[in-house]
């Protein structure tokens, strides 16, 4: 690579006119060089389990740099402000969190909370005039998401989901390689998408809060991955239920779905989302010339992949380093991912969600 001004000149210069796509190995030279551009300030909103998770990553992100706080537990914000430096001023609670309207420091909130709260927290955010980044799903169901969409564009601002494979290398590899026809005619796909989910009484467990079962949390990444695998958007969806455990898994919390999706080319996806299985981590795909496989295709990683051309060997960093770097560098400089991650993104997943629950609970196959 030149030197940085000529690299950063282009990669403006390409944005301008069409968007530069992420390949594995520009991902790895946005990290690698040095930068001194805007940095995208974000506070989270929401400090528990996949809240740590991102924010010990942002630790090593360049173009992004956690510096704000939402929380209802006054404990948590102080051990967070001591161990992230930060600021009181950039401190808040659910209550007075549009204040942050007020607040030149932060650029965008991160919501990391439980599903069903997503919808109305983003629209607070996007009302206070901040860029929303939202955690999977969107929201709990399609017409939540829209309105998130709708919201964000009166507002003028950004809303992202946190669709963290989009700028996984060997995902992205993967999607270069069917995008450039190296897998020929996509026939295929398989996803598997599962784990033993523990504790009864958590909030996953709880429809108010969820939305939903495992497909919500991860049946969402089959869904997700069938579409950026082959690169299509289903036309029907078909779905079967099974329960085996109905205290756990009340009246609207699914616990295992398998379904089936076709698209219009004729490609079918064959797919199980379970709170049930442990091991279910897999995506496959074929088509005319060649094969993929994935697994683990979605955890946290190292991912491994291989294809008909041999083993993917792109090297691991953090998914939510590349990831909030990746959407500074969409914010600020128009760079798009490989796959978007934008909220209308978001809005597809959520109606096919909507529709393999129809299709399970009325045994028909739904269009869309
Ligand atoms: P968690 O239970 O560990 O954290 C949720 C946080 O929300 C807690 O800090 C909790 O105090 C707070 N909260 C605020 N209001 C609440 C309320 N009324 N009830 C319960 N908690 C409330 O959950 P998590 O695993 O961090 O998941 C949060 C979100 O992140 C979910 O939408 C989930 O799907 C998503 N997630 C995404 C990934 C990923 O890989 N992209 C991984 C895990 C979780």
């Amino acid at each position: 690579m030149g030197n940085r001004r000529e690299f950063l000149g282009k990669l403006t210069a390409s944005a301008i006119s069409v968007p530069l796509l992420y390949s594995p190995t520009n991902l790895f030279a946005s990290n690698t060089e040095p930068y001194d551009g805007p940095i995208l300030r974000v506070a989270i909103m929401g400090l528990g389990s996949y809240g740590n998770r991102v924010a010990k990553a942002m630790v090593a992100c360049k173009r992004a740099k956690l510096v704000g706080l939402i929380s209802g537990t006054p404990s948590k914000i102080s051990d967070w402000r001591a161990q992230y430096d930060i600021p009181e001023k950039n401190c808040y609670n659910y209550e007075n969190f549009d204040a942050i309207k007020d607040n030149p420091d932060i650029d965008a909130v991160y919501v990391i909370t439980p599903n069903a709260l997503h919808k109305e927290q983003a629209i607070r955010v996007a009302k206070a005039g901040k860029h929303v980044i939202c955690e999977k799903p969107m929201g709990i169901n399609a017409a939540e998401g829209q309105a998130m969409v709708d919201a964000c564009k009166a507002a003028n601002v950004k809303l992202l989901i946190g669709y963290r494979m989009h700028f996984e290398p060997k995902t992205v590899e993967i999607i270069r390689m069917r995008k450039d026809g190296e897998f020929g005619q996509l026939k295929f796909f398989q996803g598997q998408s599962g784990f033993v989910i523990g504790d009864p009484k958590q909030w996953r467990l709880n429809k108010a809060l969820s939305g939903g079962g495992a497909m919500m949390d991860i049946g969402i990444y089959s869904i997700n991955g069938a579409r950026y695998m082959l690169g299509e958007e289903p036309i029907w969806v078909t779905a079967q239920e099974t329960k085996t455990d109905p205290v756990k898994f009340k009246e609207g919390i699914d616990e295992t779905i398998q379904f089936q999706m076709g698209f219009p080319s004729g490609a079918v996806a064959n797919c199980l989302s379970t709170y049930a299985m442990n091991h279910l981590d897999r995506f496959y795909m074929t088509g005319s010339e060649g094969w993929g496989e994935m697994k683990p295709s979605t955890g946290y990683g190292p991912i491994k992949a291989r294809t008909h051309k041999g083993e993917l060997e792109h090297p691991h960093s953090a998914h939510q380093t590349l990831q909030m770097d990746g959407m500074a560098q969409f914010i600020f400089e128009g760079v798009a991912p490989i796959v978007p991650v934008d909220g209308e993104e978001g809005v597809k997943d959520m109606k096919i969600i909507d529709a393999i629950f129809l299709a399970a609970k009325t045994g028909q196959k739904v269009e869309l």
